[in-house]
């Protein structure tokens, strides 16, 4: 079976290990007899299942042990709500710093609850406002910031200094992409289905002291105190993708964890900017150091190819490449489990197209 290197940005692309053993494992769990599907999450199994999951993420980031680690649900929509309802903590407002679609909606959502003060807005949305001018409010209940905005492809190459009020990311896209200081962090959330897992499971990591001052008004799923109470099990929790999950944990332990994965996402990063920096057919609108290694936009010179490129590229196994329908042209999202192989095809394949259509 030849491999498809599927370069969109929604779904996780998971490691082919973490499949093969999803498949060896799928009808009856190490000798247990039935399917992590069909466990309840109050079997043992299932409990150790979770156990180790939390303990290889742990490992993974490194996580103080004064920060909470909660598999929730609802994807990092829910979040956008979670958040304010959680740490606004009685304060009025909230800092947003807004580099894109997602922020927007992250700050849009917290105004339900409370005021979300824009603190710096890129316009257009191809760069990282420079930091000196965030207009950063020192009552804030949190400062949020998108740390890859996933549809522009704009990314924070660090972590933004903001003082002693908490930070709040929204890392779905770059999630455990490359290593992270928690320390550094209130909160950090993200859905697991870009490159931890499928969909169906939603990470957060939460500094305990922000716990227990969620609005009485929250529905209880979604108070953080009590979920970290009941081990992320109040209600059924998304097992099989929290199973899947921990196996791509082990997975990143074996390929070296978060500075090897970084290494690597780095250089898949510049494969493809390079190509697209030095052949004329192709255009990336992001600030230089402001580049996305996770999704990396471009367009083509004549829009009127957008077509070809893309009907090309899927009968070449490289189906994907279609840019979020808000801002058009191409995008390839290179997560952690795309393989240094599915990026040299792509710039093989851009290549040659620019080649025969220049
Ligand atoms: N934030 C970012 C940065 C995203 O990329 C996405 C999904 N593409 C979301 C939030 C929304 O996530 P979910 O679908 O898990 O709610």
């Amino acid at each position: 079976m030849t491999r498809v290197f599927n370069f969109s940005a929604g779904p996780a692309v998971l490691p082919v290990p973490v499949l093969e053993q999803v498949r060896d494992e799928l009808l009856d769990w190490r000798g247990g007899g039935m399917s992590v599907m069909e466990m309840s999450h109050r079997d043992k199994d299932f409990m150790s299942i979770a156990a180790e999951a939390e303990q290889d993420l742990r490992a993974l980031l490194a996580i103080p042990a004064n920060y909470k680690v909660l598999f929730m649900q609802g994807g990092a929509t829910a979040q956008f709500a979670a958040v304010p309802l959680n740490l606004l903590r009685g304060k009025a407002s909230a800092d947003y710093i807004v580099n894109g679609a997602w922020g927007v909606k992250a700050a849009k959502e917290c105004t339900k609850y409370g005021q979300a003060n824009i603190a710096a807005q890129a316009s257009p949305f191809n760069h990282i406002p420079a930091r000196e001018t965030w207009r950063l409010d020192p009552n804030a209940a949190y400062v949020h910031y998108t740390p890859n905005e996933t549809i522009e492809g704009v990314e924070f190459g660090a972590v933004p200094d903001v003082g002693s009020v908490p930070l709040v990311a929204d890392f779905s896209s770059t999630f455990l992409s490359r290593p992270l200081d928690v320390s550094k962090f209130g909160l950090i959330y993200a859905g697991a289905q870009k490159n931890a897992g499928p969909a169906g499971l939603t990470f957060v990591v939460v500094r305990e002291d922000l716990l227990g001052q969620c609005l009485p008004a929250a529905p209880t799923i979604f108070d953080y105190k009590v979920v970290a109470d009941n081990d992320s099990m109040l209600n059924t929790p998304s097992c099989f993708a929290w199973y899947v999950s921990g196996l791509v944990f082990k997975w990143l332990q074996r390929e070296g964890g978060l500075a090897e994965i970084g290494r690597r996402n780095e250089r898949k990063a510049a494969l493809l900017y390079d190509c697209i920096d030095s052949t004329p057919l192709y255009h990336n609108p992001v600030a230089t150091a402001d580049r996305s290694w996770m999704n990396i936009v471009f367009t083509l010179a004549d829009a009127a190819l957008d077509a070809e490129f893309l009907e090309g590229a899927a009968k070449a196994g490289l189906p994907g490449l279609k840019g979020h329908r808000v801002v058009g042209g191409m995008r390839a999202s290179l997560y952690n489990a795309m393989p240094e192989a599915g990026v040299i095809a792509l710039v093989e394949y851009m290549k040659a197209f620019a080649r025969s259509h220049g």
